[in-house]
């Protein structure tokens, strides 16, 4: 029997502890159990926008993976809708407007070389995504998603759960409480260096603000997420809008602040949707990403027995599947490879 201890449950964590349920060609028996500083859903993670597509980015330009991640992630969607009995995420697509010429150009690039994903659409066509008048052209990613992340993450811990996984509410401060354990994966996200033994590691931390704003009843809902200079995505009810996000690289804390948060983006808000102007904010959420020089994913190995998976930055949905099956991968054959 092979103990695994994963640190976090976010959507690494549990990605990385599906991954490991999955029977392996030995088949090797294992005890999985995932720890977190806050019950399944309370973590950045859990406040996610949601936003799922392959194209991240100022000119829409195809990511690092982008495809492979897309797919990877997919298939956890469909497990924990299953588990759900319900859809966690919408397939309405995504419509990203063009600011300047130079995103106009790269956006026209992008449909051209990724006609099954992106659609070009002039000013006039923007019309039938965005209520009111719109000068700019953009795209429409018709592949793009809004997962529900609190549904999601809530639908993969159950998955896991069915396959014999535990989760214990325990905030972990040194890999040493974790001694018993064969195999640690660190999955904390942004607050991986709070452990002394990760504290080397060169990640940098950016508060996200969301704002929730109750949308207007006599409005039909957006039929599609909407990403400008900020982005407005359509709630599962349709009875509010998320609105975002911030990037703050200095905070003095990582609560949610609602007067930061308001004065950045209403004034974004109101140029891109004026019939939301006066919609009431019901509620202000605040998170932290983690990102690498690079701004690529980390998997590292720190020593025999553990393993960190973090910076995902803004682009935990693309990535943490493909990454976590990766990370998995990587350890069962280094553990077969010493017998
Ligand atoms: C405002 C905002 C909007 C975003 N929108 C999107 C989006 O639309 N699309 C997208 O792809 N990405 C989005 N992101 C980024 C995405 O949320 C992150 O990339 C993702 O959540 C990272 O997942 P993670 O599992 O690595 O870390 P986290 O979700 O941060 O999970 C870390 C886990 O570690 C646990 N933990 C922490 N410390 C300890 C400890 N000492 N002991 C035990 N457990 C601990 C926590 O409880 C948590 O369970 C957004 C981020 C923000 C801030």
């Amino acid at each position: 029997m092979i103990n695994v201890a994963v640190v976090g449950a976010g959507f690494c964590g549990l990605a990385v502890a599906w991954s490991f349920l999955q029977p392996d060609r030995a088949h090797t028996p294992k005890n999985v159990t995932i720890f977190g500083s806050q019950p399944i859903g309370i973590s950045t993670s859990g406040i996610a926008a949601g936003l799922l597509h392959p194209f991240v980015g100022i000119y829409s330009k195809l990511n690092h993976l982008g495809f492979e991640g897309y797919h990877a992630t997919e298939k956890l969607i469909s497990i924990a809708e299953k588990q759900m009995d319900k859809p966690v995420a919408a397939r309405t697509g995504i419509c990203r407007i063009a600011q300047t010429v130079s995103q106009r150009s790269y956006f026209k690039k992008a449909s051209e070389l990724n006609p099954g994903h992106i659609k070009w659409l002039e000013a006039e066509e923007m019309s039938a995504y965005i209520p009111g008048k719109c000068d700019s052209p953009g795209i429409f990613i018709n592949t793009g998603m809004t997962v529900y992340a609190p549904e999601y993450l809530q639908g993969l811990w159950l998955a896991c759960q069915q396959k014999g996984a535990v989760f214990k509410h325990q905030q972990i401060h040194s890999l040493q409480e974790l001694s018993d354990y064969d195999v640690i994966v660190v999955a904390m996200g942004a607050d991986c260096t709070v452990l002394p033994e990760l504290s080397h590691l060169r990640i940098t931390r950016t508060k996200g603000q969301l704002l929730e704003l109750n949308w207007p009843k006599d409005l039909p809902p957006l039929p599609t997420a909407i990403n400008s200079q900020l982005y407005c995505i359509m709630s599962q009810e349709n009875n509010h809008c998320i609105v975002g996000s911030t990037y703050e690289k200095v905070f003095n804390n990582t609560e949610p602040n609602l007067e930061i948060a308001a004065n950045e983006l209403l004034p974004k808000l109101n140029s891109l949707l004026p019939i939301l102007e006066g919609a009431k904010i019901s509620a202000c959420r605040s998170g932290v990403r983690a990102s690498t020089p690079n701004r690529q994913p980390l998997l590292t190995k720190v020593n025999e027995e553990c393993w960190v998976i973090s910076g995902m930055g803004s682009k935990g949905l693309l990535y943490h599947a493909l990454y976590a099956e990766q990370l998995v991968q990587s350890i069962w054959t280094e553990m077969k490879g010493k017998g």
